[in-house]
């Protein structure tokens, strides 16, 4: 079927009568529905992905079914073939998939939702860019609440229900950067979650932020942060140890920047490593962003970081990027190492490029590493939903179960491998039971 009967369908159902009272009218609904989520509904003709079909040398298709879904209480509660109810919303044969997690975006420092700014030619360096931070932050943070609040919509409207926020803690906006953002981030705590990531963008210690590092871990965020510590500090090991000291202390992750393609860069991914198998609780829970440094390595030595990467169980998180930098991506996951993606910028002084969509990521990395088959196309999209598909990698249903959230998306398209390769756009968004994104009709 194509999209646009889809929406035209759902537009005309979803408003009226009892339907209304199942799902909220406004798509950008806030939190209050919740009694609404408790209730219970039916999706019917929700095509699902149910197998890959094969011959003898490869995985020719994917095979799915339409079912009939319940929801009830924000989870998953029956998935059959039969059943239903007259009352059910007819999916009209969408494809469902999870929703997508963009996990690197910076939701308080962002023109979206303001007039239209390229990036000026000025700044050459990070440095240049704090002293413009310096100098710009204090009239942005007046927007930053608003603008946030818009970019989750448009991260919405791409089919993801999640982001980790990086949040900058420097002197020019003290806390306050978060603060706006954690207003947003209650505004739409119904419709979208959040983690946050205290990040020093102006050095621990070239701005003096550290003391607000720890001011910040007192007020509900998740990470630690941090950006290329011998180029902008001027020290690996002072600023690292400050950042372990401080994860542990409170009780949080570390995610930082790395963008140094030098010999720093390759010397502060051992540093991290070393420290986490010091600290064996911040295993998991860390993660390094960028690590262009891998892209300057090959050989055993590129193997041989990639291992103890994975050992200490340190995650990647790569927007994937095109041009000069290479990243070793198929490398790091088939060794294990949790490799994530995200949007970083979507239009702000760093760059315009940003769609806000994971399932443009999974494409690119499709295009960028030559996965052009059904099989590799579909274990792409794990890059945009933190791992999870709806077939495993022998082609065994694992999602959706009863009793997981139903966080999901559907779109038009026959298979997760289409999706990837077509950009396939989202019709709707759902998470925790409850329509929170819908496509407008063309
Ligand atoms: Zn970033």
């Amino acid at each position: 079927m194509n999209r646009k009967s889809f929406v035209h369908h759902a537009l005309g159902t979803i408003g009226t009568g009892v339907l209304a009272n199942i799902l909220p009218n406004s798509v950008f609904a806030t939190g209050t529905e919740a009694s609404e989520e408790q209730k219970s509904f039916f999706l019917k003709n929700v095509k699902l992905e149910t197998g890959f079909v094969k011959d003898d040398l490869e995985v020719t298709a994917t095979q799915t079914a339409l079912f009939n879904i319940q929801i009830e209480n924000g989870v998953f509660k029956k998935i059959s073939k039969q059943g239903g109810t007259d009352k059910a919303i007819d999916a009209k044969e969408n494809l469902m998939l999870p929703s997508t997690k963009d996990m690197h975006i910076h939701l308080d420092k962002t023109y979206y939702g303001g007039p239209w700014k390229a990036k000026s030619l000025r700044q050459k360096s990070v440095k240049d860019m704090i002293a413009l931070e310096q100098k710009i932050l204090p009239e942005m943070l007046k927007t930053s609440t608003y603008r946030a609040e818009k970019l989750i919509e448009l991260l919405q409207s791409k089919g993801s229900d999640f982001a980790r926020s990086h949040v900058n803690i420097e002197p020019t906006s003290q806390l306050q950067s978060l603060k706006n953002l954690q207003i947003a981030i209650e505004n739409k705590k119904s419709s979208f979650g959040v983690e946050i990531v205290a990040f020093p963008q102006h050095g621990v210690y070239y701005t003096k932020s550290d003391q607000l590092l720890k001011e910040a871990a007192q007020m509900d965020i998740d990470f630690i942060g941090g950006v290329d510590p011998f180029s902008i500090d001027g020290s690996i090991e002072r600023t690292i140890d400050f950042t372990v000291q401080t994860a542990l202390d409170y009780n949080k992750g570390i995610d930082i920047h790395l963008h140094e393609m030098g010999p720093s860069g390759v010397e502060t991914i051992k540093y991290l490593i070393a420290k986490v198998n010091e600290n064996p609780a911040l295993m998991g829970k860390t993660f390094i962003s960028h690590c262009f440094a891998l892209s300057t390595l090959q050989g055993d030595d590129l193997t041989a970081i990639i291992e103890k990467l994975a050992n200490a169980k340190i995650g990647v998180v790569s927007t994937i990027p095109i041009g000069k930098i290479y990243m070793p991506i198929p490398q790091l996951i088939k060794a294990g190492v949790n490799v994530m993606t995200g949007t970083d910028c979507v239009i702000d002084h760093w760059q315009p490029f940003g769609t806000g969509s994971m399932i443009q990521k999974a494409n690119r990395m499709a295009e960028m590493y030559g996965k052009s088959d059904e099989y590799s196309l579909s274990r792409c999209l794990k890059i945009a939903t933190r791992g999870l598909t709806p077939l495993d990698d022998d082609g065994k249903m694992q999602w959706p179960k009863v009793g997981d959230k139903a966080d999901f998306i559907l779109l038009s398209a026959a298979s997760s491998a289409e999706v990837v390769a077509r950009n396939t756009p989202v019709n709707a968004l759902f998470r925790g039971g409850k329509k929170v994104y819908q496509a407008q009709q063309a």
